[in-house]
């Protein structure tokens, strides 16, 4: 690997970060279009043949790709024509959101696959795949096998908690009791020291109501910025958990340089895994099972999700009809199905999804060999995560877990 092309990129990524940051919690207007060019151009011109997961990065950071998630991230332009009524009714926002975007995120879609063929693959979720050593055929079977495996148990907590479409995220958040005596820190504290893992980087945390999501951006080697969306509820702590997940892993990569950038399906299936084990290992009870059915009845929305959109982008035109056949799956009136293109996923974080449903049967997995092998002695768990999967960074194929544990 080239040394200089390796400080350019990085130097690059970082900032890129940083401007990310400031966008998403200082309501900062910098534009990514400018630092996402310098990054194309390096790209396109150096050897990434040991980096092969940087193709994808090449295609995103296309000027005009570049432009238009760019666009479609700063969600204000599309707010313009949407009255102040509706901006207070979320069902309403949503769906004059995903009018306003709808678009844009068909002209990306097109984009992408264009820019993928251009680099010799079928479609744009051809090469994301690839990157992993999967296939659609592949990731189809393994979404499938898990919805014939949990969707009755899912229909029967859908209906069990009354879980409805237009709310299903409060829905879910208030399976949980309301917070009472919550503190983050100590939740944090406690779950890495029975993991027995002394992290190297330092995490700064913003938890706040204020923020439109929950997400971890490290800025540079020692600087992971981790940010909480604060719920009413005590099943923030799966979110918490989950990002906390993200930045262990961010925190713990040994050696500096591109092994620091990682590819976004090993990051988000790790930070799953570390949402599901520090749930059995702290909570026990009504409390555990509450937390356990949010896991399952999401992750299986998320593998709906995923199977939609792989049908998404080989039929475009039939996105309406796709997104009722498939989400009506669990069992609850779907309605609207013209809000699918306001959904993050189907424009800035495309064939992506999967990871979570991915994250979660290799987090089954894990936690039973870690049973086995190590009973509760916690430390073991954490001391094998460092040792076989976070020192490595974006040295570690994904291909290499999923033959063990799928
Ligand atoms: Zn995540």
């Amino acid at each position: 690997m080239n040394v200089m092309f390796e400080q350019s990129f990085m130097e690059l990524y970082w900032q890129r970060n940083e401007m990310q940051l400031q966008n998403y919690v200082s309501d900062s207007c910098n534009d990514l279009t400018v630092i996402d060019r310098k990054i194309y151009e390096l790209l396109s011109k150096s050897d990434i043949s040991c980096y092969p997961f940087l193709l994808r990065t090449i295609v995103d950071t296309s000027p005009d790709c570049s432009f238009l998630v760019n666009k479609i991230d700063n969600f204000k332009d599309y707010e313009k024509n949407i009255s102040d009524d509706d901006k207070k009714d979320t069902n309403q926002y949503k769906l004059k959101l995903a009018k306003a975007k709808k678009e844009d995120v068909i002209a990306l879609m097109r984009v992408r696959g264009e820019r993928a063929k251009a680099l010799d693959f079928r479609s744009y979720p051809e090469l994301v795949l690839s990157l992993d050593g999967l296939t659609k055929a592949k990731l189809r079977s393994i979404l499938k096998k898990h919805l014939d495996e949990n969707r009755d148990s899912v229909r029967s907590l859908i209906e069990q908690y009354q879980i409805k479409w237009p709310t299903w995220f409060s829905d879910l958040d208030n399976i949980c009791d309301s917070k009472n005596n919550y503190s983050s820190d100590e939740q944090v504290q406690y779950l890495l020291s029975k993991l027995g893992l002394n992290l190297k980087g330092n995490l700064k945390f913003k938890v706040s109501s204020d923020n439109f999501a929950s997400f971890v951006i490290p800025t540079s080697k020692e600087n992971i910025n981790v940010i909480i969306k604060e719920s009413n509820s005590s099943s923030e702590v799966l979110t918490l958990f989950h990002e906390l997940g993200h930045a262990i892993h961010y925190s713990m990569i040994e050696g500096s340089g591109l092994s620091n950038v990682l590819p976004p399906s090993i990051s988000e299936i790790m930070a799953v895994v570390m949402e599901y084990i520090a749930t059995q290992i702290l909570f026990e009870g009504d409390e555990r099972k509450k937390l356990n059915d949010i896991m399952l009845i999401d992750y299986t929305r998320c593998a709906i999700s995923s199977l939609f959109e792989l049908e998404l982008w080989e039929n475009i035109a039939g996105a309406e009809e796709l997104y009722m056949k498939h989400y009506s799956q669990l069992g609850i009136e779907i309605s609207n199905p013209s809000v699918w293109s306001s959904d993050s996923f189907r424009s800035i974080d495309v064939v992506y999804i999967h990871n979570y449903v991915l994250g979660y049967i290799i987090a089954k997995e894990l936690y039973k060999k870690f049973t086995d092998a190590y009973g509760d002695n916690f430390s073991r768990w954490g001391n094998w995560l460092v040792e076989n999967i976070y020192i490595h960074g974006s040295n570690l194929v994904l291909q290499d877990v999923m033959k063990i544990y799928i």
